[in-house]
């Protein structure tokens, strides 16, 4: 019985339908309004053509005034013309979701709305004048009829008076006009109904057919779908109530097309009822059918499968519509968060706790920044990276609720969150910018506990930029001679002379003028571009050699850096070689500096680099020793020539009786298992005494001089401002 129930209400449409769904429908009749206005267009030029041949000329060649006629017979066809037209516009390009009426739309509505009125207005006045003269004379029924035909019209011209207030009110509320939408498809239905009413019962006075009625109805039941009881209920009482009218039709003629409507046709008329009907309820299935696919693929195509919040892709087109409408575009904030410490947890609690926690997050994300003030909008980026668009008020205080819920996910393991923001700065800008940059401030605090919000500001901007530029421009930088190596001299501690020299890479830019390490190595490693530079400063440091040797200029080993992602990116072992041998210059005459980290993060790869280039016959210099995590497998492990003891030592040294002893031992510690030792970052008399006398056989530090181009070092020398040693090795 239940089942039973549930199936009619079903079939009828009395079911409740989700706001998807409603939406789909809403969308096709929208569709279907338009395809009808241009049909009622169509039919009204063609009736203006023929009320002009027929009516008009005829007229106006017995000597009527043009105006008056045209005023006369065809203000009607004119009026309806422009109601469709007015709707279709409407329709085609004001109703579009979500959107707040914009004054193009509230104009045409308030033209539409006019008409609409003024035409039921005229018509109303006709037959009104009609039903009186009638109703003395026809039939109770009658009269009924014509009144209710002209209730018709009545109706008709509330529409076009509510649709003029309605979109007053919302226009200047500023508000979205979603329902506006419903009176403007049902207002189409009651227009179509009535043209086809008033031509047919018109042509049908005149004893002709009422295929226009019929046509009309066609329209109205197969394009603009309704629940199936409102489409049955519309389409009988239409049905019906047509009927009436013509069985009990008045003007004073014959009554026989009424006996020819109910003799011949009423067969026909009741089939073509009955197969209208039948047809309304498989379109309205069909199209509720299709409404679930439609949905079901939204989603997959919308959404996070994990977590349920939206994907990327449909969260930076939702964002752009979202700040496109906005109206303080300054209070909108593009959130990136960060969990901190995930992959610790994914590693110790496994891939499926690790999911469960993701989508807690999620959970959490929407309790904390889900309101019904305004649209927010929450995705999960990828891996750990939740992206959210919301206003600025109360965000740290809100990041801060989610971080307490977050770290209360494992009492264990150490988790916290961080985010960054950007506001966007206009209501066209692109959201995957405005993402990227949020990011960018993200990350700025990756690794500090302290903060949990950064926002993107004028100076991460300038950046951000030249971060950009950096990436986009390696290539050029390369080819246009841009990246260039400065040296700094390394002297004997006992003599100060020169016995070698560092290559220090700068890119002197166009725009940005000149550029240091210190700004572009790190976003060259983070992008694995650095094996491109590092390429460019060997070739550059061999051509100098080469062109110093050749001009019997005094010449001495230089020392280039290696990134420890030059061995994963690049043959650097062949390209080193291939290299040097191109200019054909002594292998003694450069040395290969390999950061002490570089050592640690990536074992096998670099032990087997450093061996094939000691066997090549270059000398391996341990650079940045004591920085960082320092081991002392490493020097168990390696062989070096040279191990540079890191700057840092010095910082305090004169203050600091512990920094002198520590790198007292060093020096003892590396001569006794034959390494050489070099300290950088002399910077004063004192500091090059004491690293002399505790027995540092080689110092660098702009004391001796900072890093300068091939020709200012040349030049020095010649002034003997500095002397070249006669054993550089
Ligand atoms: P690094 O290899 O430790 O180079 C020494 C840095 O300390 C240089 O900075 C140098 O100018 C600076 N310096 C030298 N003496 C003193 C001093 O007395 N006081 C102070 N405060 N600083 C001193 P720079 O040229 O900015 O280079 C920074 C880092 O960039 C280098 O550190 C190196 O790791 C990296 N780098 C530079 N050129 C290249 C290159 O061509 N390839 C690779 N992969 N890395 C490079
Ligand atoms: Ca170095
Ligand atoms: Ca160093």
């Amino acid at each position: 019985m239940v089942k039973a129930l549930r199936f009619l209400s079903h079939l009828f449409g009395f079911e409740k339908l989700t706001p998807n769904e409603k939406d789909y429908l809403h969308e096709s009749n929208k569709r279907a309004s338009i395809y009808m206005g241009f049909i009622v267009m169509g039919l009204e030029v063609w009736m203006l053509i023929r009320q002009i041949k027929k009516r008009v000329i005829v007229k106006v060649k017995e000597g009527q005034p043009l105006f008056d006629m045209m005023v006369k017979y065809t203000s009607k066809y004119w009026l309806f013309l422009l109601i469709g037209l007015g709707l279709m516009i409407f329709c085609i390009f004001f109703t579009k979701k979500r959107k707040k009426i914009s004054k193009p739309a509230f104009i045409t509505l308030m033209v539409s709305g006019a008409l609409c009125f003024l035409y039921s207005f005229v018509i109303f006045i006709e037959n009104f004048t009609k039903v009186n003269a009638a109703a003395g004379i026809l039939e109770q029924q009658a009269f009924i009829m014509n009144f209710l035909m002209v209730m018709l019209y009545v109706l008709t011209g509330v529409i076009g008076v509510s649709i003029i207030i309605y979109s007053i009110f919302k226009y200047y509320k500023n508000k979205s006009i979603n329902l506006l939408e419903h009176v403007i498809i049902a207002s189409f239905t009651i227009i179509c109904l009535d043209f086809g009413f008033y031509v047919s019962y018109s042509d049908f006075m005149q004893d002709k057919e009422i295929i226009c009625y019929l046509t009309m109805i066609l329209y109205v039941g197969c394009l603009l779908i309704y629940r199936p009881y409102i489409s049955m209920l519309i389409l009988l009482s239409s049905f019906y109530g047509f009927y009436l009218i013509l069985t009990t039709f008045e003007g004073g003629k014959s009554f026989a097309p009424v006996d020819g409507v109910i003799s011949g046709d009423s067969v026909n008329y009741v089939t073509f009822l009955v197969s209208l009907i039948t047809i309304c309820f498989a379109i309205y299935h069909g199209r509720l059918n299709e409404a679930k696919k439609t949905h079901a693929l939204e989603i997959s195509l919308m959404n996070d499968s994990l977590t349920g919040l939206l994907n990327y892709n449909y969260f930076t087109e939702r964002a752009k519509e979202v700040i496109e409408t906005s109206n303080d575009i300054s209070n909108d904030v593009f959130l990136f968060l960060d969990i901190y410490n995930f992959k610790s947890f994914n590693d110790q609690r496994g891939f499926e706790a690790g999911n469960k926690f993701l989508v807690s997050v999620g959970k959490f994300l929407t309790e904390v920044f889900d309101t019904k003030d305004r649209e927010v909008l929450i995705s999960r980026q990828a891996d750990d990276h939740y992206l959210v668009l919301t206003s600025k008020e109360n965000i740290e205080e809100k990041l801060n609720v989610l971080k307490e819920k977050v770290k209360s996910l494992d009492e264990e393991i150490l988790l916290s969150i961080h985010g960054g923001g950007y506001s966007p700065q206009s209501n066209t800008e692109d959201p995957r910018k405005c993402i990227d940059r949020a990011r960018y401030a993200a990350e700025r605090i990756k690794k500090n506990l302290e903060k949990i919000y950064l926002e993107y500001d004028k100076k991460m901007h300038e950046e951000y930029h030249k971060r950009l530029y950096i990436l986009n421009n390696i290539d050029n930088a390369v080819a246009n001679g841009w990246i260039t190596p400065y040296y700094q001299v390394v002297v004997w501690s006992k003599d100060k002379e020169i016995c070698g020299c560092e290559a220090l890479a700068r890119w002197i830019d166009p725009t940005y003028g000149q550029l240091y390490p210190n700004e572009f190595i790190p976003v060259l490693e983070e992008y694995s571009l650095i094996h491109k530079l590092d390429r460019c400063i060997i070739e550059r440091v061999c051509q100098d050699l080469r062109a110093g040797l050749d001009s019997n200029k005094p010449v001495f080993p230089v020392s280039i850096n290696f990134s420890r992602l030059d061995f994963e990116l690049m043959d650097a072992v062949n390209e080193l070689e291939t290299i040097v041998q191109k200019y054909n210059i002594p292998k003694e005459l450069i040395h290969v500096e390999v950061t002490e980290s570089a050592l640690i993060d990536s074992f096998d790869l670099l032990s087997v680099a450093i061996s094939q280039l000691k066997d090549l016959g270059y000398s391996i210099w341990l650079d940045d020793f004591g920085s960082g995590y320092s081991s002392l497998n490493v020097l168990k492990d390696y062989s070096f020539d040279v191990i540079k003891i890191d700057m840092k030592f010095l910082s305090n040294l004169d203050k600091s009786e512990k920094s002198k002893i520590l790198i007292d031992c060093i020096i003892q510690m590396a001569t006794r298992i034959d390494m050489l030792t070099l300290t950088e970052g002399v910077e004063t008399m004192e500091e090059a005494d004491f690293l002399n006398k505790v027995g540092c056989g080689r110092l660098q530090g702009y004391l001796f001089g900072k890093p300068v181009p091939k020709e200012v070092l040349y030049k020095r020398i010649e002034d003997k401002e500095l002397t070249v040693s006669k054993n550089c090795l």
